[in-house]
């Protein structure tokens, strides 16, 4: 197996004490073929050198990630949790300004940490309160908050109880209404990015604001939907063998090249590995053109039954 090489950092300039993202990071949503569990899959990421872990309430996967993070730091592969950058998110049915605080310190109770380096918003949705349902029955929706949401996340960053706040699917239109009445602006949009869905106009607002952008979805899936449009795409097979590298590399280099953040989903140990392998080496111009033909579309539409015309706001 490849050497582990450093993963580089991003400041996130709202957090407290100025915290520091590895630009990569495990994905935890569960895979109902995944013959790996989430704790075992967790630690040995650990062991490969990942340092960031994205879960979320949701996924049903704090206990087992919190049981890694105790069992790395029993074994000493890491001298302190601090050493790593834990994400969570809040489900909608906690999307509710009274409801936050208690579920953000319920996920820490499951994680068995004292702190999360960053929440976030899941999805611009609330439901009723209750327990998590997917997809989201669309006559189970009432009004979202942002307002009152946000301002008791930012009890949250202010309590200690995390280091950093941020959004999740939301569109350029209600990241400006947030950003209208945030006193502590979303470090961060975790939203689908990858070669088959680019989102430029996202990501220059994005950067305009200093929010950074952490791409969910980076392979598509990977081959977990069967065919798809960039692990099945003749013009990334081609680069990946122009550069001895697979195309998952190629998808993930990019990214990395883009200036954004990323969280990966692999419990697969060699696979694990081949995806940390894309920061020696780079795309060419030509590459460049190439991937601009790649056709585009969205492949998360939403988290409701039937969708919501207006979640993407148009964009
Ligand atoms: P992804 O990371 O694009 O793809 C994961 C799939 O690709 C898995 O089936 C994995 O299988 C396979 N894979 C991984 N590395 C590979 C490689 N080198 N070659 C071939 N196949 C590979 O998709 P994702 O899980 O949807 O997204 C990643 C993470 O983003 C999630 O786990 C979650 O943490 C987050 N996410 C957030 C939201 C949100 O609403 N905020 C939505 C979706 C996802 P193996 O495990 O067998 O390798």
């Amino acid at each position: 197996m490849a050497a582990t090489p450093t993963v580089p950092e991003v400041v996130l300039p709202s957090s407290t004490g100025q915290r520091k993202m590895p630009v990569m990071g495990l994905g935890t949503a569960p895979e109902a073929t995944s013959k790996v569990t989430t704790k075992d899959a967790v630690l040995e990421a650990i062991k490969q050198g990942y340092r960031h872990f994205d879960a979320a309430a949701a996924y049903g996967v704090e206990k087992s990630v919190g049981e890694a993070i105790a069992e790395a730091l029993k074994l000493g592969l890491i001298s302190s949790r601090d050493e790593l950058f834990v994400t969570s998110k809040l489900w909608v049915t906690d999307n509710h300004p009274e409801l936050i605080v208690p579920a953000l310190q319920k996920s820490l109770r499951t994680l068995q940490l004292e702190n999360l380096d960053l929440i976030l918003i899941h999805w611009p949705i609330t439901t009723k309160p209750g327990e998590v349902k997917y997809p989201i029955e669309v006559s189970e929706i009432v009004e979202f908050d942002m307002k009152g949401v946000w301002t008791s996340l930012e009890e949250c960053q202010k309590l200690g109880l995390t280091k950093a706040i941020g959004a999740s699917n939301f569109s350029i239109k209600k990241l400006e209404k947030l950003l209208s009445f945030a006193t502590i602006p979303p470090a961060v949009n975790q939203v689908e990015v990858n070669l088959g869905w680019q989102q430029e106009k996202l990501r220059a607002f994005c950067k305009e604001k200093g929010i950074v952008v952490t791409a969910f979805s980076p392979l598509r899936k990977g081959a977990s939907r069967g065919a798809n449009l960039v692990m099945d795409n003749d013009i990334l097979k081609e680069l990946a063998d122009a550069h001895g590298k697979t195309i998952a590399q190629i998808c993930l280099r990019w990214l990395y090249e883009q200036g954004l953040t990323f969280v990966v989903k692999s419990y697969d140990k060699e696979r694990m590995n081949q995806n940390l392998q894309i920061f020696d080496w780079s795309l060419t111009e030509d590459d460049y053109k190439k991937i601009s033909e790649i056709h585009q579309e969205r492949l998360i539409k939403g988290p409701t039954k039937p969708l919501l015309d207006d979640l993407w706001d148009e964009e």
